[in-house]
């Protein structure tokens, strides 16, 4: 008898105690939950030539209601307790899917007048990493990446080999007509007028006003795991098979969970020969930088004396976001650790 009294009173103790707990977490301040498991996430749509008097009301509602729906669809994976890689990718398809952006559907023609696609993501925790370049059929190339990454043994596969791969595993496949839009075969149609207007054989690849719209994301999981993805159509009037920085691991993407995740945009060839995600990642390793710092560093110093430009998202192990560019715009959007949005298009708030 004694015994299930005792029984009954330490039962009804513990009981007392885990109500008290999951009290005191439901009254928790935002603040106080983002110390005890941050996660956070952030989105780019592309650095460039972005100004508000060059963009229309209603074209700035379109950018901003995209870039929101990407970025708070990853950010209720992470809040459901789902992976950064997963948050990442599932961003970065919504921005694939629209035509807004250079990247999958909004993919910029090659001086051919046809699309050629480049991905990559990368994981924090394991290093693990996967790139794709130059595919033409491919819907969402970052989940192609993915699958390079998760179900090959290899980091990098480009053009027809990609296609092959991505039939093997069952990666959804269309009429390369699917990345036709009317207002980059204009962009096109304008390079093509402009490079034959000039004496010289100079080619100027990347016309300023042709020049945003690559999309790119990093995140933060419940479980402390960064991870940042990148897609992108390249550069409008690209030729003879021209690659960039996007599915470059360590130049357009780079993760490690002991420094940060990086996605970049901007003039690829300056971000491969800076190797510019990487840069910033060794920038906090070695010199023990903040990402804030790191990424100030490269953006605003190391890749303008080089004669690049363009910007970087990044994030690290605490749900620090940083997202900086040395052009007057980068199409952006973020929720932070305390689960506060902000989208922004032009160069306030660096
Ligand atoms: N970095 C991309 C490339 O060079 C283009 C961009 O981000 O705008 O292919």
């Amino acid at each position: 008898m004694k015994k299930s009294i005792l029984f009954i009173c330490i039962s009804f103790l513990m009981y007392a105690c885990t109500e008290g707990n999951n009290a005191s977490d439901a009254t928790e301040s935002p603040q106080i939950q983002a110390e005890k498991q941050p996660f956070a996430i952030a989105i780019h749509g592309g650095a460039g030539t972005i100004y508000k008097e060059n963009i229309s009301d209603s074209m700035e509602l379109a950018y901003k209601t995209v870039l929101e729906q990407s970025v708070r669809k990853g950010y209720k994976i992470l809040e459901d307790g789902g992976t950064s890689l997963d948050a990442v990718e599932a961003c970065i398809r919504i921005l694939e899917d629209s035509p807004l952006f250079n990247a999958g559907k909004g993919a910029v023609f090659t001086s051919n007048g046809t699309n050629e696609l480049d991905a990559s993501i990368m994981e924090g925790k394991t290093k693990n990493a996967g790139g794709v370049a130059g595919v033409t059929t491919v819907k969402n190339p970052i989940t192609l990446a993915r699958a390079v990454m998760e179900q090959s043994e290899h980091v990098m596969l480009a053009r027809e080999g990609a296609e092959d791969f991505a039939k093997h595993v069952g990666v959804t496949l269309v009429d390369p007509e699917h990345f036709y839009t009317e207002s980059r075969m204009k962009a096109l149609e304008r390079a093509q007028q402009r490079e034959n207007s000039l004496e010289t054989s100079f080619y100027d690849p990347y016309a300023k006003e042709d020049k945003f719209g690559t999309v790119g994301c990093v995140a933060l999981d419940k479980e402390g795991n960064i991870a940042a993805g990148t897609s992108t159509g390249g550069m409008n009037n690209k030729r003879w098979g021209r690659i960039g920085d996007s599915p470059i691991i360590g130049a357009g993407t780079y993760a490690n969970n002991n420094t940060c995740a990086i996605s970049a945009t901007g003039w690829g060839e300056y971000f491969i020969r800076g190797v510019i995600a990487y840069d910033i990642a060794a920038m906090m390793e070695y010199s023990n930088l903040s990402l804030h710092s790191a990424a100030q560093r490269v953006i605003h110093k190391k890749l303008p004396e080089m004669g690049g430009d363009g910007g970087i998202i990044g994030i690290d192990q605490k749900g620090n976001i940083a997202m900086v560019f040395n052009t007057p715009g980068m199409f952006r959007a973020s929720i932070d650790t305390t689960g506060t949005l902000s989208i922004k298009l032009y160069g306030e708030d660096q």
